[in-house]
């Protein structure tokens, strides 16, 4: 079925083929097991506020900047949108309650999908709206030798963030590659859709409570229930994209 798909995706997208070169990973969700406690302290500072995020919709919003989510809901919720002090309150507010949580542990699998990616020779490639500057430290620290700051997109590169494209064709130029030799992992559904208008090809990785239809009615290419799933099939994905 997975071999079928990209067939498919090679024949609709007109490409020669995947050569594949590198590999875009998104980390919230994908390497690190971190979305619940996002999910969680969204859904407790708009309730703090008179306003309803569940815990799922929260998902549905990952990727999205703060002041974006703040305001798709206070128009909802109060028919107008916040105001700048507001959304800076509520956002600081989000992220004490954030913070209280010990640090994210890394996502079951991403190590040993990283480890697989980087034997075939593949460049890794972190694509994240996250601006953390302990970011890359890190990384280091939970996957050595994976990931180098001229490989990573963060807050502090893009202005649009996703789901603008902007940050995955930033990867693009930054891994200096062309969208057929770059594949993209992302879990949230507005990542993919980021992914998608770049002309990449989108591994989903439903690691949240979404149904599926969230990943594929964005266009996600593949879903896999989680990265284990992924890392286990990784080989026999990688045969057909070299
Ligand atoms: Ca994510």
């Amino acid at each position: 079925m997975q071999a079928k798909a990209i067939k498919d995706y090679i024949e609709t997208h007109g490409y020669e083929g995947i050569r594949l070169k590198a590999v875009f990973f998104d980390m919230d969700g994908v390497l690190f097991n971190s979305m619940p406690y996002h999910a969680e302290a969204w859904h407790q500072v708009m309730k703090q506020y008179g306003m309803n995020l569940s815990r799922e919709e929260a998902y549905m919003h990952e990727g999205r900047t703060g002041a974006s989510t703040i305001n798709i809901v206070s128009l909802r919720d109060r028919g107008h949108e916040a105001t700048p002090e507001e959304i800076e309150e509520i956002y600081a507010e989000k992220s004490r309650l954030f913070n209280l949580n010990p640090p994210a542990a890394p996502m079951a699998g991403a190590w040993e999908l990283l480890q697989q990616v980087k034997a075939d020779g593949l460049m890794r490639v972190v694509v994240t709206g996250s601006g953390q500057l302990s970011l890359l430290e890190r990384l280091n620290y939970h996957f050595p030798d994976m990931f180098v700051r001229e490989l990573m997109v963060t807050a502090f590169d893009v202005k649009y963030g996703k789901p603008d494209p902007e940050p995955y064709l930033m990867a693009l130029r930054k891994a200096d590659v062309l969208p057929f030799e770059a594949i993209v992992v992302e879990n949230a559904p507005l990542g993919v859709r980021a992914a998608r208008a770049a002309g990449l090809f989108t591994i989903a990785v439903n690691t949240g409570p979404l149904p599926v239809s969230a990943l594929t009615s964005e266009g996600a290419d593949l879903v896999y229930p989680s990265m284990d799933s992924l890392a286990a099939g990784w080989e026999e994905l990688y045969r057909q994209m070299k």
